[in-house]
């Protein structure tokens, strides 16, 4: 096998193309340097799923999660229906409250502002920290907050009760932004605004999760060079602690509804490359609820988690897929050849070596969670 730890830009460019013979040398040495890093030890996160407001000022080309002011399914969530839901999660185990939710909508709707002006509140960011304490203070989730693109001044007010933060850079490709692609119309996925959160968050210290949204119109060597922006930001910073690989699936109702979802082997051998992008030093991880029938065949790509997964709430941005079963997801992952454990929003190496994370209040509770190798203790992990 040939050894393939920190992959060049043009290798890459050559494996993102690989078939037959060169595409199972890909896997093998993808799940190769997986074995170097973590062993046989799949994670995931029990998260409880927050979906604060699904306002948005971007009009993605394959988002069902967004709705407009006038629409009855438009909603912001209260405090009160906040705190519901992370207790709910709380009685279910969840260590995780995941807060997602649309991007800037006070600056696109005035009626929204309003609403938040009245309650006291200046953004959708001042909102969302503000809930992000409630919940830490009220029921001992540790927020992760997922806003979108964020200003150097909105991670340094989130970072307090949210120890970890996250936003998908999906492309680098600027193309997409055109008329007809599945960006136009979206400032907030412009992405000299997306690489600019990250470096953002690397300068705050916190650490971050990231990824890339693979079948939206970008080409294949576009997939690497996202992939390679990433890693040159956590060259400089060190704080990206989670590459996601998503795969786009089409959605009735959207202007994407007839584009083609790329197959799952396309979505292997991306999240392959990405393993060997990131050779030892970040965690790779793909959506399981986006390929329900084959999901455990994903492990052949070197990923070595399985993300947020919420026993109480649907994944609010894609409802129609619903989360497996954790007893399932364990299953799969033993008949695969590997143990899954639970992992805490902020990952093991992050808990062991970032300094920056323990000037946070809300970082004592994630220390009390952990065992020493910073996943969730076995007496608190649930089945
Ligand atoms: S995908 Fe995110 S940014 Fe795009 S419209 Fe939907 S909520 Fe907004």
């Amino acid at each position: 096998m040939r050894d393939l730890h920190n992959l060049t830009r043009d290798e890459a460019y050559a494996l993102i193309h690989a078939d037959g013979g060169a595409l199972e040398e890909l896997f093998d040495a993808a799940a190769e340097v997986r074995r170097q890093r973590t062993g046989r030890i799949i994670t995931y996160s029990r998260k409880v799923f927050i979906p604060l407001t699904n306002l948005c000022r971007d009009v993605c080309a394959y988002c069902t999660f967004v709705r407009t002011p006038g629409d009855p399914r438009a909603h912001t969530m209260t405090p009160e229906e906040v705190l519901a839901v992370a207790e709910a999660g709380r009685r279910a185990g969840c260590k995780e409250a995941l807060f997602s939710l649309g991007e800037r909508p006070e600056l696109r709707y005035p009626e929204y502002q309003s609403w938040l002006t009245e309650r006291g509140y200046q953004s959708t960011i001042d909102y969302l920290a503000a809930m992000c304490r409630l919940v830490f203070e009220e029921t001992g989730l540790v927020p992760h907050a997922n806003p979108g693109s964020m200003t150097l001044a909105e991670i340094q007010q989130l970072k307090a009760f949210s120890p970890s933060m996250g936003m998908m850079l999906e492309s680098t490709s600027p193309r997409l932004l055109r008329p007809g692609q599945a960006h136009h119309a979206c400032p907030d996925k412009v992405p000299a605004v997306r690489l600019h959160t990250l470096e953002a968050a690397g300068e705050c210290g916190v650490p971050f999760t990231t990824g890339i949204l693979i079948g939206i119109g970008e080409t294949l060597d576009e997939r690497v060079d996202a992939l390679f922006a990433i890693q040159a930001v956590h060259e400089r910073y060190g704080h990206i602690q989670e590459v996601i690989v998503q795969n786009f699936r089409a959605k009735a109702d959207t202007r994407f509804a007839q584009w083609p979802e790329p197959e799952p082997l396309d979505l292997m051998r991306t999240a392959a490359v990405a393993r060997l992008i990131f050779g030892l030093q970040v965690n790779v991880q793909i959506p399981p609820n986006l390929t329900p029938d084959h999901y455990g065949a994903l492990l052949r790509s070197g990923i070595n988690d399985w993300g947020g997964i919420s026993p109480v709430t649907l994944d609010h941005i894609n409802p129609e897929k619903a989360w497996p079963e954790v007893g399932r997801l364990k299953q799969v992952t033993e008949l695969a050849g590997f143990e899954l454990r639970e992992r805490l929003s902020v990952y093991p190496e992050h808990l062991r070596e970032n300094s920056t994370l323990w000037q946070a209040p809300s970082a004592s509770r994630l220390g009390g969670l952990a065992d020493a190798a910073g996943l969730v203790r076995r007496e608190q992990e649930c089945w």
